[in-house]
């Protein structure tokens, strides 16, 4: 699939040949053998030694700076011509002939250091308004230092960068099965990035300051991002514990670095160049400027010598206790377990679950089977176990192991709250809040509340009928925690008259993997096209590749997907970015790596559950977000934006999965080929209707757990469990019983701490967007497009409460601030909006809105979305509008 490879075809292939060469000894004295340049009196000159310019020995001599600015240009000009001119004369990769060999090597080696060099010097004097082509340039000049600066392997990194994916682990040339190479490659990294210190600071404040930070980081994130994946998934547990190892090593380097007053004062200096030369929160290179120096202050780097030797060991020991937290959670030692007898196992569960279950467990000779229980076979037990005793045990067990995790949490908490007091905030979530689209803790809070106020009501209705549901099977209506899942489940099916298993016949694995690449092509016009990685490529067996290609066949970016269970491996499913994308003018010049990890029941008919569909679009929406972001600096690339904001995509793609008109594409059953009815859709949308508040509950309560704990972080040693039984009571119409330490398990509190509300805010707000764009037309080209263009193009560099209030046409419900000018992407409309209007205006739909959403397909009429959207017209058009 080489042959494929997009922008720029040959140089990829020249610098796959590239790759193997030991860098020239005297980096200084290229020699430039392209001919002509142009001099800065217009002129066409020879070079007066032709094929030999001095360049950096004549610049200290004095060379004038107009000379040296064109001379770049000249150079990169030639390179950019030269190199496809020669890739077009040999027609393998291979450079079979000995001439094109040569020639590439001398050319090659020679303009990129002459490129190099002159760009620097160029860069420095470069105006503003050049800046970007100075960029241009010096993409090629910073992998030139990357193998520079590189003793051993040199120009490797370069054949990464410009190749889509290599053959080595990951699809990238600098690892391989042993884990040394992941090793190597991270000290090459921290190696690579102290010469980019080294330039940041000596730079000019200007653009380029950002961009050697960028570069900077980008350095390190590819192999930590690689690392932070390869030690959740790979199944050779010593490579595992390597990546580990090198994920803290590189953390801690992070640290230093985040912690260096000079790179600090480097990136003060460029914003305030940038501001005075008007860029603004709109400009790519700013934000991106904003969000390092965010980072370098969440680093502690204006503290005093003790307060920041404070921060950093509270950091590694926040890191420590929260890597201890997370494997707790995959080792069933520590995890408690039930018995069940086998009988009952045999005559309630699915068959495929009931295999997953029993994988490695005997029963004794009563017929006995002692379960452990992980969070899945609690999961599954709750749901299809008639017997209440049983379902109790399973969830109490559940709710009160691993035990040292209540102790690791403790720490995790009072070393968030140091940090965040030594940085001068009152609380973790305040810390947090800096850089997520709810500006303060207040209004996550406020969110949550005014949520739960609004669904209490049809919660309480729900329950109650899940009691008469209850009453009429069992005989009493007192409904607990551990009666949820199996009296809902069973309610759901009756209603609705459809199994799961008949449901799980029209998605098979294959099925489903032909929608994601349907979906991608009908609404983004990419194609993809699926390969089989090689042994060396991937971190376990049956790990599948895609790869996505554009109208034009140029590659925009391989989706690895780890799809089933293993022993040891990462318990939830998950998207990781491998590597981020990059672009430019024309188009993607890095294409992005991402892997999707789930966890679904391994069965010999590979069909997924409707829940496990659901799951893998959710993480393909992630994965999408990644593919299609068009940011020129990779650090605010894909998913790398406000947490509160990369839940929206996620969220927004599950919404394919509950609609007829995408699913009859590919949904097919696996057996009869039989399309799936219309009529088994609107049953599973039914069901998903008939307990959502309650379901929206657990989501509050949750997000309420995580955002107190956060924001009013328990002293050590306190009771979180009484904390948890409290809001769980507040917020949720079921009750918890004593002694249920349910947050041992909540893995998010360590992963995402103090932002699980992005959860809830992104079920609403992706709700919206559906509506909006895709209700009508699921399928539709220009919608596809539009989201393309103004909301996942832009990754994380762009404000998103701008981006949403654009895409919405609104100010959107709860968590986004008021008070700004937000004008459209096009530039076309600008709407002010301040608080007065928005709380006349607004305020009150917030609340329709929450509850329009619950009852959505229940009511005929007007959706409040619909409703709003004249509302806004009317406002802009100068009439009163319907008062209401
Ligand atoms: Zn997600």
């Amino acid at each position: 699939s080489d042959a494929r490879v997009g922008v720029p075809v040959a140089c990829a292939r020249a610098d796959a040949k590239l790759h193997v060469r030991r860098p020239p000894p005297t980096p200084l004295s290229c020699s430039f053998a392209c001919g002509t340049y142009r001099r800065s009196n217009g002129r066409q000159k020879r070079p007066r030694h032709r094929g030999n310019v001095h360049v950096a020995a004549k610049t200290k001599e004095g060379r004038d700076v107009e000379h040296e600015r064109v001379h770049a240009r000249e150079c990169h000009r030639a390179f950019v011509a030269w190199v496809p001119r020669a890739a077009a004369r040999d027609d393998t990769p291979s450079f079979a002939s000995q001439e094109t060999k040569r020639r590439t090597d001398v050319h090659l080696g020679a303009m990129f250091r002459a490129v190099h060099v002159c760009a620097w010097r160029w860069r420095r004097v470069g105006t503003t308004c050049r800046w970007m082509q100075v960029d241009e340039t010096r993409r090629r000049a910073c992998w030139c230092t990357c193998a520079w600066k590189c003793e051993d392997g040199a120009w490797l990194e370069r054949g990464n960068d410009a190749t889509a994916a290599g053959t080595g682990w990951l699809g990238r040339n600098a690892l391989d099965a042993r884990p040394e190479s992941l090793q190597t490659w991270a000290k090459h990294a921290m190696k690579t990035s102290q010469a980019w210190v080294e330039v940041a600071v000596a730079e000019a404040p200007s653009p380029s300051t950002v961009h050697a930070l960028d570069r900077l980081s980008d350095a390190i994130c590819q192999v930590l991002d690689a690392a932070e994946l390869l030690r959740n998934v790979h199944q050779d547990r010593t490579y595992a514990s390597t990546a580990q190892r090198v994920c803290n090593e590189l953390n801690q380097f992070v640290h230093e670095l985040n912690a260096n007053p000079q790179l600090h004062r480097a990136v003060e200096r460029a914003l305030r160049a940038m501001q005075a030369k008007g860029c603004h929160e709109k400009c790519e290179t700013f934000l991106v400027g904003e969000s390092l120096k965010l980072e370098f202050e969440n680093g502690g780097v204006h503290l005093l010598l003790e307060a920041k030797q404070r921060w950093q060991r509270s950091q590694e020991a926040e890191h420590r206790a929260a890597v201890a937290f997370s494997r707790n959670l995959t080792e069933n030692q520590k995890l408690g377990s039930v018995e069940v007898p086998l009988s009952m196992l045999e005559s309630h569960l699915p068959k495929h679950v009931l295999k997953t279950l029993l994988k490695g467990c005997l029963s004794n000779q009563d017929g006995i089977v002692n379960l452990t229980t992980d969070s899945s076979t609690v999961a599954q037990l709750l749901k299809w176990i008639p017997d209440e005793r049983i379902r109790k045990q399973a969830y109490l067990s559940c709710a009160r192991t691993p035990v040292e995790n209540q102790g690791l949490l403790d720490v995790i908490l009072v070393e968030r709250s140091t940090q965040a007091r030594l940085l001068g905030y009152d609380s973790y979530s305040e810390l947090l809040a800096q850089n997520r689209m709810a500006k303060n803790p207040a209004a996550v809070a406020r969110f949550l509340d005014e949520l739960w106020l609004e669904i209490e009501a049809q919660a309480r209705s729900e329950l109650e009928r899940l009691r008469c549901f209850k009453k009429a099977r069992v005989g009493n209506d007192e409904v607990a925690v551990w009666d949820y899942a199996f009296f809902t489940g069973m309610a759901k099916a009756e209603a609705c008259s459809i199994g799961a298993i008949q449901v799980s016949a029209y998605f098979h694995i294959e099925n489903c993997v032909r929608g994601i690449g349907l979906l991608a092509q009908r609404l983004f016009g990419l194609e993809a096209s699926e390969s089989n990685p090689s042994r060396q490529e991937v971190w376990a067996e049956g790990v599948r590749r895609l790869d996505f290609y554009d109208c034009r066949q140029s590659h925009r970016g391989t989706m690895y997907l780890d799809l089933y269970p293993r022993p040891g491996k990462f318990n939830h499913a998950a998207h990781f970015t491998v590597r981020c994308g990059i672009c430019n003018d024309k188009g993607m010049v890095r294409p992005p790596i991402v892997a999707l990890v789930c966890n679904f029941q391994d069965s010999e008919t590979h069909l997924l559950t409707h829940q496990e569909v659901e799951t893998l679009f959710h993480e393909y929406g992630h994965a999408m977000h990644s593919l299609l972001s068009q940011t020129r600096l990779q650090h605010l690339s894909g998913t790398r934006g406000a947490l509160d904001f990369v839940e929206i995509p996620s969220h927004f793609f599950e919404h394919f999965v509950w609609d007829h008109r995408f699913l009859r594409c590919f949904a097919r059953h696996h057996k009869t080929e039989e399309v799936i009815p219309r009529r088994m859709v609107e049953h599973l949308r039914a069901s998903k209707r008939m307990f959502q508040a309650m379901d929206m509950q657990t989501q509050i309560v949750y997000a309420v757990f995580d955002h107190r704990l956060h924001a009013h972080p328990p002293s050590l040693g306190a009771d979180c469990s009484a904390l948890f039984r409290n809001v769980h009571n507040k917020y949720s119409v079921l009750q918890q019983p004593e002694g249920s330490n349910w947050h041992l398990r909540f893995g998010h509190l360590v992963n995402y701490g103090g932002t699980y509300y992005c959860y809830v805010a992104a079920k609403i707000l992706s709700r919206l967007l559906w509506e909006m764009h895709f209700e009508a037309d699921p399928l539709s080209e220009e919608a596809g497009r539009e989201l393309a263009l103004k909301l996942l193009g832009w990754g994380g560099a762009r404000d998103p409460s701008i981006i949403l209030v654009g895409k919405l046409h609104m100010a959107s419900p709860g968590l986004l601030p008021t008070g700004r000018s937000l004008e459209d992407d096009v530039g076309r409309t600008c709407l002010s909006f301040n608080e007065e209007f928005h709380f006349r205006h607004f305020r009150p739909f917030r609340h329709n809105f929450v509850r329009g959403l619950l009852r959505m397909d229940a009511v005929g009429g007007p959706t409040p979305v619909v409703w709003m959207h004249r509302r806004v017209r009317s406002l802009l058009c100068g009439s009163t509008g319907p008062g209401r």
